[in-house]
């Protein structure tokens, strides 16, 4: 065991400060990262805060988390040391159900353990990115390509795989219109890809100030969703809306812009259920359905996507103890769209 350093929350109400945590010795399988960034996301802010319920504290967030290997386990095929690695929201799972077989680990029937805010097999708790090192199992750690900016790539393991599983799974491209509800740090990865895929995107968004970026970030049109009259004007005009709202919020608002037969995927986890009515969906035979991050199969052909056409998040690097003003800007929709600690602020 070696203690290291890190940032968490040591109950919901508090704010996130210097901690010190130990990780387990590296294993047969296992790889021990020297984390280099680590992306912040919305649902760190919700679990630390406990919005969802269940949370274990001390909690250390983050699941974003890139660096580069400095040991690797004697059984270790698929690593080597001084190789940057990745890792995303989760750590391990059962191995054996049907999702864990369909390389869909992040549907595991039973033993899914998430990179923090869970328990290990052993039981013991798990602790995310805002720390300097982690060791994790070879089939949970992703490869990343020298090619792109770190700090940039960081985001990808959450914020990218989330939107473009999704766009994938409902095959999003020419020829399709798609919404992208939100403009953070899934909503522009989710106009990154839906514009890379080749639909006509449009970003709905709360706010105005938010329309040059949306349009440079790939987007061909952009709309402000507080404005009753445009709303009205795009009734029926996407098949496919992908939504990244992390507050509460009026599905029926977004359902009816659907065309028919089109398809709403929420991806965003407001802390209280929403109520959908009847006719948002049956007018138009709409779909309402939901999509929890990616694979570890697809995350690996979404960073290697990204390296191919030099896809990144847009960020702004922050050092560990502005943790808790990031969040509260998060709060007022004030990112840019993703923040991502310099993981050297913590050594
Ligand atoms: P974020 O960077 O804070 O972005 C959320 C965006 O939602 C805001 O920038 C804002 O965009 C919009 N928004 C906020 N409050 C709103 C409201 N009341 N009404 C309408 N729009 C509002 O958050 P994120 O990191 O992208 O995460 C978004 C959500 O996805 C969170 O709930 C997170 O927990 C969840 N999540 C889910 C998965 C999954 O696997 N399903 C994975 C990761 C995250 P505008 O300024 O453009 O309106
Ligand atoms: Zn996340
Ligand atoms: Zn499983």
């Amino acid at each position: 065991m070696t203690p290291i350093n890190a940032y968490a929350a040591q109950t919901e109400s508090s704010p996130i400060a210097p901690f010190t945590i130990e990780r387990r010795e590296v294993g047969p399988q296992d790889v021990q990262i020297d984390i280099l960034y680590c992306g912040v996301c919305h649902s760190d802010i919700h679990q630390a805060r406990d919005e969802w319920g269940g949370s274990i504290f001390p909690m250390v967030p983050g699941h974003e988390i890139v660096g580069r290997i400095i040991k690797v386990g004697d059984q270790v095929t698929d690593f080597k040391v001084g190789e940057l690695a990745g890792v995303g929201c989760f750590v391990d799972s059962c191995r054996t159900c049907p999702s864990c077989l369909a390389n869909e680990e992040q549907y595991c029937d039973t033993a899914m353990v998430a990179t923090y805010n869970d328990r290990d097999k052993e039981g013991n708790p798990t602790y995310g990115g805002y720390s300097t090192q982690i060791v994790t199992d070879q089939k949970y750690t992703l490869h990343v390509s020298e090619k792109l900016a770190l700090e940039g790539v960081a985001p990808l393991l959450c914020a990218g795989i989330t939107t473009y599983s999704p766009l994938r799974h409902w095959n999003i491209g020419k020829g399709h219109k798609v919404a992208i509800v939100g403009l953070g740090g899934l909503g522009h990865m989710g106009v990154k890809f839906a514009a890379a895929f080749g639909a006509d995107v449009t970003v709905l968004s709360t706010s105005p100030s938010k329309e040059k970026d949306a349009l440079a970030l790939g987007a061909h049109h952009f709309a402000v969703t507080k404005d009753e009259a445009t709303m009205k004007s795009l009734q029926g005009k996407f098949d496919f809306i992908l939504s990244t709202i992390s507050a509460q919020h009026d599905y029926n608002q977004y359902l009816n812009l659907l065309t028919l037969n089109g398809t709403m995927v929420v991806v965003g986890v407001p802390p209280q259920p929403s109520t959908v009515h009847a006719f948002s969906l049956i007018g138009k035979r709409r779909s309402l359905a939901g999509s929890l991050i990616g694979g570890i199969k697809e995350t690996q052909e979404m960073l290697d996507y990204c390296a191919e056409h030099n896809i990144v998040s847009d960020v702004e690097v922050i050092k560990a103890d502005y943790i808790n003003e990031a969040y509260e800007r998060m709060l007022k929709a004030d990112v840019r769209y993703r923040f991502v600690i310099d993981i050297a602020s913590l050594k």
